[in-house]
């Protein structure tokens, strides 16, 4: 088995690995677009042949998550190779796609490339020839979210994709990978948090627990985080409701959430916006509502536009909730100085990584007892030296047999 990291070794982001077994059957896990810099500027994208142009010479594309650093360039990828991805992340990905397209951000055929994504669950077995994969859910900061288990020529790999174990399921992580994986021969694995700041990560609880104080302290509440973030989101909605107060989002929002409301039997993920259902409750904005939302209190769900800011001034008197990478709040990026002119100077910053901390990475490491451990989705690759001695440290495009 051989494996090639065409783009992924020296950045965050822009992740696509090449599978390739021994009889020449080749696979593609993530077609990730790459992330702007922080002044704006995306490195130009990459051209494969047999994947973005010429005749197709790659058998199927697996998509980790809905993150644009990992599925960005579906839209490049030549029309006969099928890309598959989870069920529920298909479906977030279409409710958001269909926005932007509202908005002519995204082409009608693209949406029609999304329709035609295939899908799988939990713990299915994908064949694709002579390589088996399996999908390992896992904890992210998008919802349904996967590693790879990939199986050919009598050995494993293991593709992490992005995930973390201080969310509200990160012990689930590490027990699936127990249960399910074991030991593999190779780990690929992503290593984000190896050059990111190194200040103590708070864990998906513990930022709810400070929601609630703030809450409890403020009648009136504005929180911006990703609209995808449904963990983040379902730890604001929590803290809401601890507190009695109103938990509002827009028609956008609320769809979302009534879309996970009808998929999961998890009780994490609880949104309901039917009037006989108080202890779960999510209220559909209207604009009948606001002597309602001045009497109780409440916390909102925003994002950075004028329609939104238009609240901001209505209830001046507010808590401003920022609880998106800090990194938005600092670069001279035009989407981040939109993100920037919404968000009051006085904001509180209530934010926790989506990424595996170092000690995680070790964990996995030490559950799947690879040979090689090859990193990615980091921009210090060496740093992965300082939690193993099986690193392969790979270049882009570099290829590598997995014996
Ligand atoms: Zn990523
Ligand atoms: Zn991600």
């Amino acid at each position: 088995m051989q494996i090639k990291i065409n783009r992924g070794t020296n950045q965050i982001g822009g992740c696509i690995t090449e599978i390739e077994s021994s009889k020449g059957t080749k696979i593609i896990i993530d077609i990730g677009s790459n992330l702007p810099d922080s002044e704006g500027r995306k490195k130009p994208e990459i051209e494969l042949e047999g994947l973005t142009k010429g005749v197709p010479n790659y058998k199927a594309i697996f998509i980790t998550h809905y993150h644009g650093d990992h599925i960005g360039l579906y839209n490049k990828v030549v029309p006969d190779i099928p890309i598959y991805i989870g069920e529920v992340s298909k479906q977030i990905y279409k409710i958001v796609q269909t926005r932007l397209s509202k908005a002519n951000l995204v082409e009608r055929e693209d949406l029609e490339r999304i329709s035609k994504f295939r899908t799988f669950n939990i713990k299915d077995k994908i064949i694709i020839d002579d390589i088996k994969i399996t999908p390992i859910a896992v904890d992210h900061s998008a919802f349904d979210s996967y590693m790879f288990l990939i199986e050919a020529d009598r050995k494993k790999v293991l593709h992490t994709g992005d995930f973390r174990t201080h969310g509200q399921r990160g012990k689930a992580v590490l027990a699936a990978v127990k249960k399910y994986v074991g030991k593999v021969d190779c780990l690929i694995c992503e290593g984000t948090t190896l050059t990111r700041d190194k200040s103590k990560i708070l864990t998906e609880f513990e930022l709810q627990k400070e929601a609630e104080k703030i809450f409890n302290e403020n009648k009136y509440n504005f929180v911006l985080c990703s609209s995808t973030n449904i963990d983040r989101i379902a730890a604001i909605h929590k803290a809401t409701l601890k507190n009695h107060k109103m938990f509002i989002c827009d028609d956008y929002q609320c769809d979302l959430l009534e879309y996970i409301n009808t998929i999961s039997r998890s009780n994490l993920y609880k949104f309901n916006d039917a009037d006989n259902i108080k202890d779960t409750k999510v209220y559909r904005y209207a604009p009948n509502m606001l002597k309602k939302m001045e009497k109780y209190g409440f916390v909102m769900l925003v994002r950075a536009n004028a329609k939104f800011a238009k609240f901001l001034k209505m209830f001046e008197n507010n808590a401003f909730i920022y609880s998106e990478w800090h990194g938005y709040l600092t670069g001279t990026n035009e989407d981040y100085k939109r993100i920037q002119d919404f968000v009051p100077k006085d904001n509180i910053y209530l934010h926790t990584s989506g990424h595996a901390t170092p000690e995680a990475i070790k964990e996995v490491i030490n559950i799947t007892n690879p040979k090689y451990v090859i990193p990615i989705h980091t921009e210090d690759k060496e740093k992965i030296k300082e939690l193993t001695d099986k690193a392969v440290i790979l270049d882009d495009g570099e290829e590598f047999i997995v014996s």
